[in-house]
């Protein structure tokens, strides 16, 4: 499969009366203003290590392996680019963090500067989603959390990881707290520019698995640093175990992708059904039960119809929102079984708590106002069908059932209400 497909290569030269920066809100602005003119400021304070042979070939050095290693990753970076949408976390910390323990401001600035560089023309290029400002900005992000890092080194009275070297047990917990102040820094200051404010953890600082890379590259980037103050050769080593890092983040994120429904983000028929197989079986074994709520839009083809296929996904959009928000709870999982019919699963619920989490969504999708381009779409409403474990049945197909004869009942008797299979005679 050609990997080219879709995008037309982009201009390499904007204007900048066109550039994409200038459709952001004032807000997003603002703070990538701030955020570069800070990291240039910075950039240009005095340090205690020098600009010499020494750090100079040590920047060509963490500059070529940088390069190297996102030369030969560009494929896994592509397909993680495509199959991601939450925070995406790239490998450029091995490089950085090794940077901040061996190079003076100027000289990080460049290897920054030169890595994100690399990558936004070679492997993110053809991504019409990144914006080069976005780039710039991400860019002065990393170098802003570096200086913070190197500001704790500072703070404790060390120049570069060879002074920490000289120092012990300082000297280790010196180096672990900046690595731990690159990471709080960077995770920080990415908030203001997340338009997801005030939604979930993951949103907001992105999924276990991108903050174990994170982690996980910090620390193969203070390792790096160490080669490369006792044998520099050595640090070669870091090549293999960081291109199969790369590699096992990317299954784990197909994985992820392979379960999720693209239009809405939620669970596509088959996640759904492997965490209700075992929510069934762990209900099975403790005698513990669940709910199961089958809900479809009521005349939705009529939003199609009137508004357009772009203004219908945008609904099916803002009702998956409004349905996550509705039931939030930890373990309820909300799928799309595709078209505008969605299934919610609630685990461990009470039989007389089910009706009035279905009432709350049923009210909060009737509630909904959709903007889509200059219109709003409103009035909408939904049948919701709900069946009860282990009353309704025992398997999965069978409450699936259940559920679906009461929702077949709430469409036949008028719309926009929530039937319980258990009050059907
Ligand atoms: P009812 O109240 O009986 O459920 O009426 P309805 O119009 O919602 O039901 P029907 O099943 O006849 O129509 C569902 C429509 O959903 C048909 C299809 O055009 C639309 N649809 C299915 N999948 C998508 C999608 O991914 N995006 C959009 N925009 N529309 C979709
Ligand atoms: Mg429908
Ligand atoms: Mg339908």
């Amino acid at each position: 499969m050609s990997m080219r497909g879709g995008a037309a290569p982009r201009a390499v030269f904007v204007p900048p009366t066109r550039w994409a920066l200038w459709r952001q809100g004032p807000r997003v602005i603002t703070y990538y203003l701030v955020s570069e003119t800070l990291a240039v400021v910075l950039t240009l304070r005095p340090s205690p290590i020098e600009v010499d042979r020494r750090t100079v070939a040590i920047l060509g050095v963490l500059l070529a392996l940088g390069v190297l290693q996102s030369e030969t990753g560009r494929r896994v970076e592509r397909i993680r680019r495509r199959v991601a949408s939450t925070p995406h976390i790239n490998m450029t910390s091995v490089w950085t963090f090794a940077g901040v323990l061996l190079l003076p401001p100027p000289l990080l600035a460049v290897l920054v500067t030169g890595l994100y560089l690399h990558l936004a023309m070679r492997s993110w290029y053809r991504l019409q989603r990144v914006p080069a400002s976005r780039t710039v900005s991400n860019a002065a992000i990393i170098l802003l959390s570096c200086y913070a890092a190197q500001g704790v080194l500072r703070l404790a009275g060390l120049d570069d990881v060879r002074s920490a070297m000289t120092h012990g047990w300082a000297g280790t917990f010196a180096v672990a707290a900046a690595g731990v102040t690159f990471f709080v820094v960077n995770a920080l200051l990415v908030l203001p520019a997340r338009r997801e404010i005030g939604r979930t953890p993951e949103a907001l600082f992105g999924t276990w698995a991108d903050n174990g890379l994170e982690v996980a590259t910090l620390c193969l980037g203070a390792l790096n640093a160490l080669a490369v103050a006792t044998l520099p050769g050595l640090v070669v080593l870091v090549l293999p175990p960081l291109l199969l890092l790369h590699r096992t983040v990317l299954v784990r994120q197909l994985e992820v992708a392979a379960h999720r429904d693209d239009k809405t983000g939620l669970y596509n028929t088959s996640g759904w059904h492997a965490l209700a197989e075992r929510t069934l079986a762990g209900a099975a074994r403790q005698r513990g039960t669940f709910g199961l709520l089958m809900l479809d839009l009521d005349h939705f083809k009529q939003v199609n119809d009137t508004h357009g296929h772009l203004a219908g996904d945008a609904v099916l959009r803002a009702v998956a929102e409004a349905i996550i928000a509705a039931v939030r709870g930890r373990g309820d999982a909300v799928g799309r079984f595709g078209g505008e019919e969605f299934v919610v699963l609630l685990p461990g619920i009470a039989h007389q708590d089910i009706a009035p989490v279905a009432e709350r969504i049923r009210r909060a999708i009737s509630a909904l106002t959709v903007p889509v381009g200059q219109l709003k779409v409103t009035g909408l409403s939904v049948s919701i069908g709900i069946a009860a474990y282990p009353t309704a049945g025992t398997v999965l197909q069978r409450l699936l059932d259940a559920a679906d004869t009461a929702l077949y009942h709430a469409k036949a008797t008028g719309r926009n209400k929530v039937v319980h299979v258990a009050d059907l005679v």
